[in-house]
């Protein structure tokens, strides 16, 4: 009995054993494939936000190449808008010497018509003279011819008068011909005067000639400049349409991930303050010795901001700069706003570069230092005000030497292929310049 009992109690034992344990395999079992299942969902979520984050990139890159010809297109719009402009006060000044050569054509023309009428007027003179020297001629021969015959001496009172006579008659020829030959020379002047005169409108209307020519080709050289700018704006406006589709496709691609974002973080349960973050004057130090009269943009929608760098929300709004920028030489030393603890530390190719987050559980508050050239700080790191956390640099999303410099209310940081990242929530984000 005993040995049966020992037996018995050997079994059941054993069958408790077993049952324990497969139950506890089982429940190990459990655990193990909820943990992996979470752990690959996460996974899973993960790689779709990577994807996108990179499809988010790929149409980044998209649009600064849009934005690269939209500029030369601007600038050959500028040039072509110019030159037209050149070509108009061209095609003006022309314009002005075509009207004035016109003008002194028809004056020219007007002296000609003139001089031409003065010559004429010389001519009846010269005819009228020559009629009465010819007359005066005809009387002399005729008086000639009838010297010798005796009628002459007997119609003639005396011989003295006859003298009287002859003398008065070529005396007064030779003051017509005399008169005649100052005509003829005025004459002569004012044909040589007329005939300068229509050189000089032979050459007018040469240079009218060059001139008209001048304008057509100006005009032809404007047609030829409007049509290519009509032709600029046009490609001009397929570019910005281009740009405007792959902002909208890149404000979908952050909308989707904004909320892959969120279901991830509640999923991890994120962190979250126990209290409300403390905000008030004097809570934050300057996080670089300076920084305060150094800052390069400002928290908030700036213009920049605007032109949506920072990406959309889901409404379609550009995101905010959830930070201020504060430019001072790199290498400057970044130290702790606060009292804290280090809660994330990171080296990102894009975004932040190389990054800082700090807790301040005193405050409730979050601090993000961003773009750093080195972070000089572990997770886990207790700090105090004023310790460094790193030094100013230009590394991840940045044009030059800048501290980005941000105060969160809540915090949680996401593995993605470009490293690890703090949970960009400008909504989280309070302005800093309120705390110093
Ligand atoms: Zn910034």
């Amino acid at each position: 009995m005993k040995k049966v009992k020992t037996r018995t109690k050997i079994f059941v034992v054993s069958l408790l054993c077993i049952l324990g344990l497969a139950g506890g395999i089982f429940v190990w079992a459990e655990d193990g494939t909820a943990d992996k299942k979470d752990d690959k969902s996460e996974k899973n979520a993960q790689a779709v936000i990577d994807d996108k984050k990179k499809k988010i990139d790929e149409v980044q890159a998209e649009i600064r190449r849009y934005t690269g010809d939209l500029a030369r297109l601007d600038q050959e719009a500028t040039t072509l808008e110019l030159k037209i402009k050149i070509s108009a006060d061209e095609i003006e000044v022309t314009n002005l010497a075509i009207e004035k050569t016109g003008a002194e054509i028809d004056q020219t023309n007007a002296q000609i018509q003139l001089t031409k009428q003065q010559v004429e007027e010389k001519e009846k003179d010269l005819q009228y003279q020559r009629e009465i020297l010819s007359g005066l001629i005809r009387d002399l021969r005729h008086f000639d011819d009838n010297r010798s015959s005796i009628n002459m001496l007997l119609r003639s009172s005396t011989f003295s008068d006859f003298l009287k006579f002859q003398q008065q008659t070529l005396s007064y020829q030779a003051e017509v011909k005399n008169m005649y030959d100052k005509v003829k020379a005025l004459k002569d002047d004012l044909l040589a005067k007329k005939y300068e005169l229509e050189d000089k409108q032979r050459e007018q209307v040469a240079l009218k000639g060059q001139l008209d020519q001048q304008h057509q080709e100006l005009e032809r050289q404007r047609r030829d400049n409007e049509s290519l700018l009509s032709k600029t704006e046009k490609r001009e406006d397929k570019y910005q349409e281009l740009i405007g589709e792959s902002a909208e496709k890149q404000r979908k691609l952050a909308a989707e991930i904004q909320t892959l974002e969120q279901e991830l973080m509640n999923s991890r349960g994120g962190s979250t303050p126990s209290g409300p973050p403390a905000i008030g004057a004097g809570l934050l130090r300057e996080p670089m010795k300076g920084a305060l009269s150094s800052i390069s943009q400002s928290y908030g929608l700036t213009s920049y901001a605007k032109s949506g760098v920072y990406g959309y929300n889901s409404d379609g709004s550009p995101r905010i700069h959830a930070g201020v920028d504060f430019a001072l030489p790199c290498g400057t030393a970044v130290v702790a706003a606060a009292d804290g603890q280090v809660f994330g530390v990171g080296s990102l190719t894009y975004g932040f570069g190389n990054w800082v987050v700090l807790f301040h559980p005193k405050l409730n508050l979050y601090t993000l230092y961003g773009h750093m050239s080195r972070t000089a700080v572990a997770p886990g790191q207790v700090m105090k005000q004023g310790d460094t956390v790193g030094f100013e640099g230009s590394t991840g999303f940045s044009t030059g030497c800048h501290l980005h410099f941000a105060v969160y209310t809540q915090m949680a940081t996401v593995k993605t292929s470009y490293g690890e990242s703090p949970w960009y929530a400008p909504e989280k984000t309070v302005s800093p310049m309120g705390l110093f």
